[in-house]
């Protein structure tokens, strides 16, 4: 378990130690990060270029531009200032994105501030680019990226994340036309084709478990990041009170929701720290309903 105070020499389990990072293949899509409840929220698609949420900053982060931060509990925001500081430090010339709640933004601006006057900053104090989003916002990451934000349901103002592909595509209404017509349209001007945005990525960062429900949407992502802080049968009665989804409450939905195939990696994450990991898959694989338990990947190292 690891958290019993006892020898001075007892090294932290791997599993609870923020810089020691899982490795994924969520259905062709590689993550790298860390998730326990309390202690640090991160999660790396070093494909996409963005990590999700920054509650500690390891070296791996620092060529990442862009960071999708879900709420400001310190467990997923704490480190935040810090991503910034440390790639200025080493002389990463891009200026890194920060995409936020729109409401976090005047906050993280005063932080940043107090925290360059503690360094002995006098003057103006530089900040970095701080992004504000509401539900339903969709902005550029990439020229071929985009991140769309939607509402999660927790104890603070909350947001999930879906990365997507923009591909220029045939407008649906003139799917199947033949090519001369087509070159005809053209040759007006009128415009043949538009953007659409193909779902890689979605992820939570805490949320109660009607989010999961509320926001349909997610489970056309091919990789879906959720929590389930909670995984014991007796803790069922914590996970709601604290803004947090339950491992039954999960099999619950994923029993309503039948199969939904778009969703190739189900990621769970944001584990209770007094969780056993072995204990945690045990119960992912006994408690999901069977068709998911092949698709389920879980954010803690693997079993020795
Ligand atoms: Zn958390
Ligand atoms: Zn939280």
């Amino acid at each position: 378990m690891g958290l019993r105070r006892g020898k001075l020499d007892a090294m932290t389990p791997p599993h609870l130690n923020a810089l020691h990072p899982v490795q994924l293949d969520a259905a062709g899509l590689p993550l790298l990060g860390f998730s326990i409840s309390g202690l640090a929220t991160w999660l790396i698609a070093p494909t996409l270029g963005v990590c999700f949420d920054m509650g500690e900053c390891p070296l791996e982060a620092l060529s990442i531009d862009h960071v999708l931060l879900t709420h400001a509990h310190g467990d997923h925001a704490r480190c935040v200032p810090r991503h910034w500081q440390l790639r200025r430090m080493i002389g990463n010339p891009r200026p890194g994105r920060y995409l936020m709640p729109a409401a976090l933004v005047a906050p993280f601006a005063d932080w940043i501030r107090a925290e360059a006057r503690l360094e002995g900053v006098r003057g103006e104090v530089s900040l970095p680019e701080l992004v504000g989003l509401a539900p339903g916002d969709t902005a550029p990451l990439r020229d071929d990226l985009r991140v769309t934000a939607f509402a999660a349901s927790h104890t603070v103002v909350s947001l999930g994340y879906t990365v997507s592909e923009r591909r220029k595509k045939l407008k649906a209404e003139l799917e199947g036309w033949p090519g001369d017509k087509l070159a005809e349209l053209r040759r007006r001007g009128v415009t043949l084709h538009e953007d659409r945005l193909i779902p890689k990525i979605t992820f939570i960062g805490d949320c109660v478990a009607s989010t999961l429900r509320d926001e349909a949407h997610i489970w056309r992502s091919p990789v879906l990041v959720i929590e389930t802080t909670f995984v014991e049968p007796h803790e069922e009665a914590l996970a709601a009170p604290r803004g947090h989804t339950h491992l039954n409450e999960l099999a619950a939905v994923l029993r309503d929701l039948g199969d939904a195939p778009a969703v190739q990696a189900l990621v769970l994450k944001h584990f209770s720290m007094r969780t056993d990991p072995a204990r945690a898959r045990a119960l992912i694989q006994s408690e999901l309903p069977e068709s998911w338990r092949g698709r389920v990947l879980v954010l803690l190292p693997p079993p020795a």
